[in-house]
């Protein structure tokens, strides 16, 4: 069997420190192993209009900005496909007939949806579309016919949907859709990177993000005001490394060279957790040394990001023709479906010669 790859992002901001460590930096390690058979990228902007129909203009606007962070990051459009979702109408034809195999009740128990619906205050007022986004998601995984799918611990319930789905099409229709499988990441720290405020979850949606495209005075700045150990106010006082996200970000970010390079004193992060933990270590040394590290690590995609924007027209190109590739493969997968749900009337010669004998009779 291929092994293929299916991931992406909504185009609701720019990408951010969460997205590279929760699913970007994997999937260019995965693009480059040579591993996979196909890869495919897509920027979900259908998804993204579901809460936030009346802003169409702000997802129009970061479609670009997210094709231009996926290049910055090394996503080579010669080896994964990149694609913007709404250009591909056979995704919607997939969600209409998944809907039918899942339940309402089904629905209103994922956990991530759950969330996200109190986050933006939906109440009683949800709609429609964004309540079911977990079916479309299910479309978009299995259009691609997708094994393997990187994405952030937030994404869990996506693909356990998904596989539910593919089971029971599967199971009603005859052996016809590809099984899915998560893939997240191996570090703990990056399963669901927290904000800078010490809020769960770094999101788009609630400005508490550090930008893979953001200056360097910006991340500093960031890094300098980020939510620490609230109870660490003097720097003898004995500090908590658990639910601080200074060292949530070290974890995810820090490795034995930044040591080397700037905290010479330190041989590694369990050293500096341990001294920060005894007491006398402040906080404004740990932020120092966790913005040298995230300096380090974004400069080199910033100054990338900068050559991509020299030529604007050429990333369009590079959506277009990822979406036309990208519609090929779907719609060979929705004729399948179709094969298999009999609802192919045209292209089964059976079924007309069967109707011609019904009829002779
Ligand atoms: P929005 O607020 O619009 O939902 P988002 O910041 O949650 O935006 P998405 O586009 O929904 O970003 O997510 C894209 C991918 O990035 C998914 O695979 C998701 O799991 C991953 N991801 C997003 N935020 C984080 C995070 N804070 N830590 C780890 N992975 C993340
Ligand atoms: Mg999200």
């Amino acid at each position: 069997m291929k092994k293929i790859i299916l991931t992406g992002d909504r185009p609701t901001g720019c990408l951010h420190v969460g997205h590279y460590v929760g699913s970007l930096k994997r999937r260019v390690e995965l693009q480059n192993s040579g591993e996979y058979d196909e890869i495919y990228i897509m920027i979900a902007d259908a998804q993204a209009l579901t809460d936030n129909m009346d802003n169409p203009e702000k997802i129009r606007q970061n479609i670009v900005e997210v094709a231009l962070d996926y290049l910055a990051c090394g996503l080579d459009p010669e080896k994964s496909v990149l694609f913007i979702q709404s250009q591909i109408p056979e995704l919607c034809e997939m969600s209409f007939y998944y809907m039918n195999l899942v339940t309402v009740a089904r629905l209103k128990r994922n956990p991530t949806v759950k969330t996200e619906i109190q986050m933006r205050n939906f109440e009683e007022r949800i709609p429609v579309g964004f309540f079911t986004y977990p079916i479309s998601q299910a479309a978009d995984i299995t259009a691609f016919q997708a094994t393997t799918v990187p994405v952030g611990e937030d994404q869990a319930p996506m693909i356990e949907q998904t596989r539910e789905i593919v089971h029971r099409f599967n199971h009603v229709y005859g052996e016809t859709l590809v099984e899915p499988n998560i893939l997240l990441p191996d570090n703990q720290a990056c399963l669901r990177l927290p904000g800078t405020d010490g809020k769960a979850k770094m999101s788009k949606s609630l400005g508490n993000c550090i930008y893979l495209s953001d200056t360097e005075e910006n991340i500093k700045k960031k890094v300098m005001t980020m939510f620490t150990d609230p109870t660490h106010l003097r720097v003898e006082d004995p500090g908590h490394v658990e639910g601080n996200p200074v060292f949530t970000y070290l974890d995810a970010f820090s490795t034995a060279q930044h040591f080397e390079k700037y905290l010479p004193e330190y041989k590694n992060l369990e050293e500096l957790k341990a001294h920060y933990m005894r007491g006398g270590l402040g906080d404004v040394k740990v932020k120092k040394f966790l913005n040298n590290v995230l300096q380090d690590v974004l400069r080199p995609i910033r100054e990338r990001r900068k050559e991509f924007e020299k030529d604007i027209p050429a990333v369009y190109k590079i959506l277009e023709k990822g979406s036309i590739v990208a519609r090929e493969k779907a719609s060979k997968t929705l004729i399948q479906m179709k094969q298999a749900m009999k609802i192919n009337y045209f292209e089964d010669k059976e079924l007309i010669e069967n109707q011609i004998k019904k009829f002779n009779i």
